[in-house]
């Protein structure tokens, strides 16, 4: 039997990958610390957003329902429809310069600490792995032991519970898409019912089961695209992860050598990507603040002060003066600003209940005959409110004797639903006055809201028109 020994991680290849191309399992250590624990506080309030988004009601919507049946997007009591979706296009460039400005001031923040993927993968499936294996020796030594009962029994109840907390996650990350009552319905009526659901599910519940329980690391390493971009984020006056080689070199045992760091390799062994850290800054380096902890927990044993590695800038590693706010800083914050400022006062402005598209039907701009001119228009409202609504359009703002057709008699639309209709705006040829505008209001239950629209009414010269007899 090859026995999988602890390797040394080194700049010139990736810890997790082999010579042979072949995954190198990491099994890290357990660490405990000031650090560990805001993580893991942070890491299950996070949790627990996740998860309860699509159950928080605002406006008479989940928090966060994307609605792709009905074709409406339910963001934080906000409902955008297909047609206000370049608002994202804000929301998008608003968040995305945001969390620039952060990386450039705060480096991988979000990756060690708010990053979905680490936040199920460290505080639930290395949680469920050290809850049935123990510490990282006991992993290693387990996956080196020969088959037996009780390896066979930990490898099967963990690969169970690996299963069973990826197809919780796919089933929450269903109901974004589909209403808990529908999913809860789905799941009662069986897969076969819905065929399409289920296999969504299957096919997530399985990559989440193969990311969760081996790829792991090398997603963050190899595949994140937000990794890569980060070196392009970061310069000498970002605050990272790093040792402070000054303090910490020669490195030897305790009285032996002048630097502070006794080699102890604790900061090896806790990290989630495998890296030494005391190689210097690394691509690998999620910032999870793990070799932090491990660091300041020896420190405390030899009593040594904590903070050989630490939270610093590459300057302040190398006792130089730090520049907080830079230009890439300013550039990145304003930009994420006017994003998210133009994002919300277009998303207030579309927090209408209703929304009303009036527009002049296909064909001719207008209808002429012996006793007047008429334009046909086309409406289409839509409720976005949890509740029935009721509606009357009305003509107002045209001149005397015009007349409608297909409005002031009031309808209703169901909660959520829409309606399509035809106006047609007769004038008679002895009131004609020619193309001129046209208003509308809509009212929705009378007296709770209105709105108007303007449309042009179009017609012939009233010149050319014969007047019909008096
Ligand atoms: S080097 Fe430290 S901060 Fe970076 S991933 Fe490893 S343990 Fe986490
Ligand atoms: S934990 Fe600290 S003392 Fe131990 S090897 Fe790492 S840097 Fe050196």
């Amino acid at each position: 039997m090859q026995i999988n020994a602890p390797k040394r991680p080194n700049l010139d290849s990736v810890t997790s990958v082999n010579s042979d191309g072949s995954h190198y399992i990491l099994h890290p250590h357990d660490v405990r610390g000031r650090f560990t624990t805001a993580r893991q506080i942070f890491g299950y309030l996070l949790l627990a957003v996740y998860v309860l988004l699509p159950w928080i009601p605002v406006n008479g919507a989940p928090a966060l329902f994307l609605d792709v049946e009905h074709r409406r997007f339910h963001i934080f009591g906000i409902t955008l429809l297909p047609q206000d979706l370049w608002v994202m296009f804000f929301a998008i460039t608003g968040l995305g310069f945001s969390l620039f400005c952060i990386t450039s001031l705060l480096g991988r923040l979000w990756c060690g600490w708010a990053c979905p993927y680490t936040v199920f993968l460290e505080h639930i499936f290395r949680r469920i792995e050290r809850l049935i294996d123990g510490d990282g020796p006991k992993r290693r030594a387990l996956e080196n032991a020969a088959w037996s009962p009780n390896k066979i029994m930990r490898r099967v109840v963990k690969q169970l519970l690996y299963v069973l907390f990826a197809a919780i996650i796919a089933h929450v990350f269903m109901s974004y898409f589909v209403s808990l009552p529908r999913l809860y319905d789905y799941v009662k009526e069986g897969p076969l019912a819905h065929a399409t659901v289920f296999t969504i599910i299957t096919v997530l519940t399985a990559i989440l089961w193969f990311c969760f329980s081996s790829f792991r690391e090398q997603f963050c390493i190899m595949m994140c695209p937000y990794g890569r971009l980060q070196s392009a984020l970061t310069d000498d006056d970002t605050m990272i992860i790093g040792y402070d080689s000054l303090r910490g070199e020669p490195r030897g045992a305790k009285g032996k050598t002048s630097g502070a760091c006794i080699d102890c390799r604790r900061c090896v062994n806790v990290c989630p990507t495998g890296i030494d850290i005391r190689n210097g800054l690394q691509l690998e380096c999620i910032g999870c603040s793990a070799c932090v902890d491990a660091c300041d927990e020896i420190m405390d044993k030899i009593n040594e002060p904590r903070g050989l590695v630490r939270y610093d800038s590459l300057k302040g590693l190398n006792k130089e003066k730090r520049r907080i706010m830079r230009p890439r800083v300013y550039a990145y914050m304003i930009l994420g600003i006017l994003g998210l400022v133009v994002m919300s006062c277009i998303a207030y402005n579309r927090a209408r209940p209703y929304h009303a598209e009036f527009s002049r039907m296909r064909g001719a701009a207008y209808y002429v005959d012996a006793s007047s001119v008429r334009n046909v228009f086309q409406y289409r409202i839509i409720n976005k409110r949890q509740q029935a609504a009721t509606f009357t359009i009305r003509m107002t703002g045209a001149p005397a004797g015009y007349s409608l057709s297909g409005g002031d008699v009031p309808f209703e639309i169901p909660a959520h639903g829409e309606t399509k209709r035809t106006l047609v705006v007769i004038a008679p040829t002895g009131s004609y006055q020619g193309p001129g505008d046209i208003r509308f209001d809509v009212e929705a239950n009378p007296g709770d809201f209105h709105f108007e629209e303007t449309l042009k009414f179009l017609g012939p010269d009233p010149r050319t028109l014969q007047q019909p007899p008096q």
